[in-house]
């Protein structure tokens, strides 16, 4: 799956929900979210996100290895 990271927080830009083909990029209070579970792995969020906000799973940098945990836990809270 995809993970949205902290360049998201308080950006939203959305250009990554307009090219999401299952629609799984939900928006929260200060940042977007991937569902884990629609995620089909396509890629295509990634390029146009402005502030480079989102990575493959394997490649979320360090200092942000929290948010693919935030990702999930966003819809588990839901
Ligand atoms: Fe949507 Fe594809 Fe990005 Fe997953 S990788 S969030 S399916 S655009």
């Amino acid at each position: 799956t995809y993970v949205i990271a902290e360049p998201c927080v308080d950006v939203l830009d959305r250009a990554c929900v307009e090219e999401c083909p299952v629609d799984c990029i939900y928006e929260g209070n200060r940042m977007l979210y991937i569902h884990p579970d629609e995620c089909v792995d396509c890629g295509a969020c990634e390029p146009v996100c402005p502030v480079e906000a989102i990575f493959y799973e394997d490649d979320v940098p360090d200092a942000w290895a929290p948010y693919t945990k935030a990702n999930v836990d966003f819809f588990d809270d839901l």
